[in-house]
């Protein structure tokens, strides 16, 4: 969000490891008016729109096909708006396939980060220039990976990120996915516990952490959305 003089950012409460997520989005509603929330529809993506309907949103969730996804995330995502009729399911470059000529082919393989800048950084970045949303809801929680360990509930930045379940574990969020029955990808309980392209995720493996199966043996972490020079 681009302040113009006079403006200041709203007063960030002082949420606690105790806070409800509730809470947060309530706050985070009302503070940004007209925020979205991008998804790819892993556990805490599914809990966080249960949570965000629960606190009165109804905004877009917005994602990216990168032409590369499982079909168990497109059925889940369906599951999911099929669920959610008060949310708008926006899908970016919707229909994308891996021989559809954005990139190409094994670019993947060759260089997995301008693949993601092409294929789903840059859709993203380009509805979001249109849209000019105040903020951005995102799952992201502080245990699925070393990289996430310090996120904060709301973070600055080129855009606002409001992260409501920083703070909660997978236990806890499994857990309210039970207690919901919410629609998460049977890839979950296959051990992909963060679900990103087929050809750059494996399940993890005991005793690492939820990202570890992204690209794995790559040394790289983040699709680039949320870390490096052209986050958002
Ligand atoms: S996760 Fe892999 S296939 Fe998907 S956009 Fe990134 S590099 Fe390409």
């Amino acid at each position: 969000m681009t302040l113009t003089e006079g403006e200041r950012q709203p007063q960030v409460p002082a949420f606690t490891p105790d806070t409800d997520p509730g809470d947060v989005i309530r706050w985070a509603l009302a503070a940004y008016p007209g925020l979205t929330m991008p998804s790819a529809f892993n556990l805490n993506g599914v809990v966080l729109i249960d949570l965000a309907v629960r606190a009165g949103y109804a905004g877009e969730v917005v994602f990216v096909d990168t032409g590369y996804h499982f079909p168990e995330t497109l059925a889940t995502r369906d599951r999911l708006a099929a669920r959610y009729p008060e949310l708008s399911f926006v899908t970016l470059n919707a229909g994308a396939s891996p021989d559809d000529g954005q990139t190409a082919p094994d670019l993947y393989a060759a260089d997995p980060d301008a693949c993601c800048a092409a294929r789903k950084v840059g859709p993203l970045q380009r509805h979001l220039a249109a849209q000019q949303p105040p903020a951005l809801l995102n799952a992201r929680s502080r245990d699925q990976a070393r990289t996430r360990a310090d996120i904060p509930f709301v973070e600055e930045g080129a855009r606002v990120k409001v992260n409501p379940l920083a703070h909660w574990t997978r236990e806890r969020l499994e857990a309210y996915a039970r207690e919901h029955e919410l629609p998460v990808s049977p890839l979950y309980h296959d051990g992909f516990l963060s679900v990103g392209c087929w050809p750059c995720t494996r399940a993890v493996r005991p005793g690492e952490d939820a990202r570890a199966g992204r690209w794995a043996g790559r040394g790289k972490t983040e699709c680039g959305l949320w870390a490096g020079d052209g986050r958002l």
